[in-house]
């Protein structure tokens, strides 16, 4: 048999382009008034249908108690336990990428292109070094997706400011929220985080270096 079954279309990378300054804000705004709400259902014991802030709660729990709460060199399974393949055959780093011509790392008749696979790596590395050495929020945030600091040509740019400015209030937001449920809220609290209530470290209490 032989003959074409799949036919490309068009996606169009929207996230950088559509999303500005006064998209931002209103994220900001909408965000903070959820909190009021996010509480309130809290001490009543209940779980909103659209909630923002358990994840990164337990993040926060998770980074708090672990030794090694560094962030991981690449957050995403790019090129390592993820790769996607195009209506040509060809493969890229994760399912975003398809239509990237410049990020193509292979194909199915021939494999995966180790060369290209490696440069990609480099160059993220590069950039997240630049951009986020200095940041507070590194080892919470792991980096920009790649996707969206992906150029055409096939090289990476630093995360666009305002990006990082909503993901680090959106990181405050969840560490005051994570004191506010320990002090008030604790049963709520160990319900969210899948633990119980004894294993919630009081306030001030610092994670022990001796197994370090
Ligand atoms: S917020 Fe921005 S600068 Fe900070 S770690 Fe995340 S991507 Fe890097």
């Amino acid at each position: 048999m032989s003959g074409s079954y799949l036919s490309s279309i068009t996606i169009l990378a929207m996230c950088s382009t559509c999303i500005g300054s006064e998209e931002y804000g209103h994220f900001a705004q909408v965000f903070d008034e959820m909190l009021d709400g996010y509480l309130e259902n809290a001490a009543k014991g209940v779980r909103a249908d659209y909630d923002p802030y358990s994840k990164t709660v337990c993040l926060l729990h998770e980074k708090w108690n672990r030794f090694d709460g560094g962030a991981p060199l690449v957050a995403c399974g790019i090129c390592r336990n993820d790769l996607s393949v195009d209506t040509e055959g060809r493969l890229f780093p994760c399912h975003r990428f398809v239509g990237l011509g410049k990020f193509c790392v292979g194909s199915v008749q021939e494999g995966v292109k180790t060369d290209r696979v490696r440069e990609i790596y480099l160059d993220y590395q590069g950039v997240r070094l630049r951009t986020c050495g200095d940041c507070w929020a590194r080892n919470l945030c792991s980096g920009p997706c790649p996707w969206h600091i992906a150029n055409d040509d096939g090289t990476f740019d630093a995360p666009e400011i305002e990006r990082c400015e909503s993901t680090r209030l959106q990181m405050r937001r969840a560490m005051w929220l994570y004191a506010e449920l320990r002090d008030r809220h604790t049963a709520f609290l160990a319900k969210v985080l899948g633990c119980k209530e004894d294993d919630l470290r009081p306030a001030g209490t610092q994670v022990s270096t001796a197994n370090r």
